[in-house]
């Protein structure tokens, strides 16, 4: 390599390196044996990241040294000497920005990546090397291949200095000033005795295809010719190895699903496949290119790390930001990908990008592609979307929960189990639950639970079960929060089975009701004694329309917030008291009519209380508004001895 990095030994200072920096350099040194490739990765990855600071330079016109030099990467081994030398003609650093950069943790990656290692150390279930590939650790990686690394830089700005950083990872390092001529930065690497495969070309070859492929520069390797001459043997050449296409860019029939992947391996460093890719461009009335990708699943980050959401933004291939957060509403934050504009001002400043009427267009051209792409993928792919709803959905119902605007492209998407499920699993649409509702019902029935055996079980089913009628279940938290803005859908109210004013449809003729109920005279006794026992805990005690086998169910008094507020007034604030519900009791059931009997046989009977309270405390529990179930043990186990005596 024609480079002269030469340093002038006499001005160099030795510094120490921050503890935390320390830390990490141990585990990358001493716990790390696979994966170590990936040094190659993240040293390309600050490479490719200083061409494009520059290249944003060169576009607002500052001035640079070398505005002519061609924005690229260069890799050399030199397995005699075992040297490994990677150079970018880059934004370079100068001495100070050296000692800034190289001397602390400034990247989240490589915190992170500290944080993950000490709670996996904690469990001592993971071990370094499973974690590594999920986090940019970023330049000290390289310390798990090297023995010594030399960094020569010269910034772009005409007037700075060259200046080298030395150091062996072991505590210390060196900066002082250098002999660099031209822009960039040169990294030298001399390896260890059992890293010499990072010198090998063909091993450099495939380490920068499998990981840096789509790296938006040329990566060129120094590689012996292919050679027919004699007198041409051993002669070497540089060579591009990535592809470095912006596929985005492409025509997507002439992009290959394997290249898709591959893409979105190196974008995402997920392990899995996308469930979901959707490429498109428009013309007008912005201009735009974008690739989104739905990832594999929620979590596909071993440690769920998604503050660092958003898309990659570019103009005209220059990269403008890493992590945008504006391209998409912030409930769409699970999708991954590219959006590329021509239209994006670029000569002002990367914030002036954010308020400009352009990312506005983009963003609602985006949001609604996606919102059909995942309709079209629930039709076409049902498995597929099953397994996209389980991982996402929650993102959807907070959507329609926070952006009433975006409400309606979204509610086809959603999926609930129901009174007609076979299982937790077993989910229907809105669309089907109006398909199938029953000629005189004119409003969508929907029930909240805790979870879904429990609500399966709910006295308030029971009516809706015997008459055909479906109901929704709505077991996940984020479902009150959806509903406060989800009052209806295709015209026909959503109500919950709870609601005192349903407009149920009549009751056929002749439907006959169970012969055996209290009398009016039993029934209002045993109401005045459940009063009594139970006080000011509920807001009032009477006579049930709706149950038939259960004994008693609670309802929310008309007057009240109704109680999908109540959940989320209660997920919000745990101190909140929900408020009092009306108990409504069933004459027919043999459980009620078994304890009027006991009563007017006699008053006094000790088992009457403890049977009330407990009627009392299991509708509680049905309703997921228990606080303290473990506290009806004493009761449960007395009334067991009672009907254990019995014969
Ligand atoms: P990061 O994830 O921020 O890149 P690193 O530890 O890899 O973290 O690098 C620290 C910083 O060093 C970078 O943010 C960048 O400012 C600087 N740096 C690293 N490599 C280069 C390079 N090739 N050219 C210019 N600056 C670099």
């Amino acid at each position: 390599m024609a480079e002269d990095t030469t340093t002038k030994a006499t001005d160099m200072d030795q510094k120490t390196f921050k503890a935390e920096i320390q830390q990490l350099l141990n585990i990358l040194i001493h716990s790390l044996y696979t994966e170590r490739e990936i040094f190659l990765r993240e040293l390309i990855s600050n490479a490719s990241d200083a061409l494009n600071r520059l290249q944003f330079e060169m576009l607002t016109k500052r001035d640079v040294l070398d505005p002519e030099a061609e924005l690229a990467i260069y890799i050399e081994g030199d397995e005699e000497n075992r040297r490994l030398i990677i150079r970018d003609t880059g934004i370079g650093m100068t001495a100070e920005e050296m000692e800034e950069n190289l001397g602390t943790i400034a990247h989240s990656g490589a915190q992170q990546f500290m944080q993950a290692m000490k709670e996996a150390g904690q469990e001592a279930k993971v071990s370094a090397a499973d974690i590594i590939g999920q986090f940019g650790v970023g330049f000290y990686s390289v310390f798990m291949v090297a023995e010594e690394v030399t960094v020569t830089s010269r910034s772009y700005r005409p007037d700075a200095e060259a200046a080298v950083w030395r150091s062996t990872g072991q505590g210390t390092y060196t900066i002082g000033p250098a002999d660099k001529a031209d822009r960039g930065t040169t990294i030298e690497i001399k390896l260890k005795e059992d890293a010499l495969e990072f010198a090998r070309p063909h091993r450099l070859r495939q380490v920068i295809k499998e990981h840096s492929d789509f790296v938006a520069y040329p990566i060129y390797l120094l590689e012996e010719k292919f050679a027919e001459k004699e007198e041409e043997k051993g002669k070497k050449e540089w060579t591009q190895v990535n592809q470095q296409t912006a596929i985005w860019r492409q025509n997507p029939k002439e992009v290959d699903e394997e290249k898709y992947k591959a893409f979105y391996h190196q974008l995402t460093l997920d392990f899995g496949d996308p469930l979901l890719r959707i490429h498109t461009s428009a013309d007008a009335p912005v201009q735009f290119y974008a690739l989104l990708f739905v990832p594999s699943k929620k979590d596909y980050r071993l440690f769920g790390l998604k503050e660092d959401y958003g898309l990659k933004l570019y103009n005209r291939k220059v990269l403008i930001q890493e992590h945008f957060k504006d391209l998409l509403p912030p409930y769409l934050r699970f999708i991954e990908g590219v959006v590329d504009s021509e239209d994006l001002p670029l000569n002002v400043s990367r914030e002036a990008v954010q308020s400009t009427p352009v990312l506005s267009k983009i963003k609602s051209a985006l949001t609604r592609r996606v919102a059909n792409e995942l309709k079209n993928l629930a039709e076409e792919k049902p498995d597929t979307y099953r397994t996209f709803w389980r991982e996402f959905g929650g993102f959807i119902k907070e959507g329609i929960a926070t952006d009433p605007d975006s409400k309606d492209k979204f509610v086809d998407l959603l999926r609930f189990p129901s009174s007609r499920s076979e299982n937790e699993d077993d989910l229907v649409s809105l669309a089907q639950y109006v398909g199938r509702m029953k000629a005189d019902q004119k409003e969508i029935y929907y029930i909240l639970g805790d979870d879904y055996d429990v609500t399966a079980r709910s006295p308030h089913l029971e009516y809706f079960r015997k008459h055909d009628l479906e109901v929704l279940f709505m077991t996940d938290p984020m479902d009150s929060f959806m509903l406060v803005t989800l009052t209806e859908y295709d015209g026909k109210p959503l109500k919950n089975v709870d609601d005192a004013g349903l407009d149920l449809p009549e009751e056929k003729a002749g439907e006959e009701k169970p012969a055996e109920a209290l009398s009016d005279d039993e029934f209002k006794a045993l109401v005045a004694r459940v009063k009594q026992v139970l006080g000011d805990r509920v807001e009032d005690v009477r006579d049930s329309k709706l149950l038939t086998d259960s004994p008693c169910r609670l309802v929310n008094p008309p007057d009240a917030v109704n109680t999908t507020l109540q959940r989320v007034q209660r997920l919000l604030d745990k101190e909140y008291q929900i408020p009092k519900k009306i108990l409504e009791i069933n004459r027919r059931s043999e459980l009620i009519r078994n304890i009027s009997a006991r009563l007017s046989a006699n008053a006094d009977d000790p088992l009457i209380d403890p049977l009330v309270e407990q009627l009392y405390e299991s509708a509680l529990l049905s309703e997921g508004i228990h606080p303290n179930p473990a506290e009806m043990l004493p009761r449960i186990q007395l009334l067991m001895e009672a009907a254990a005596r019995m014969k």
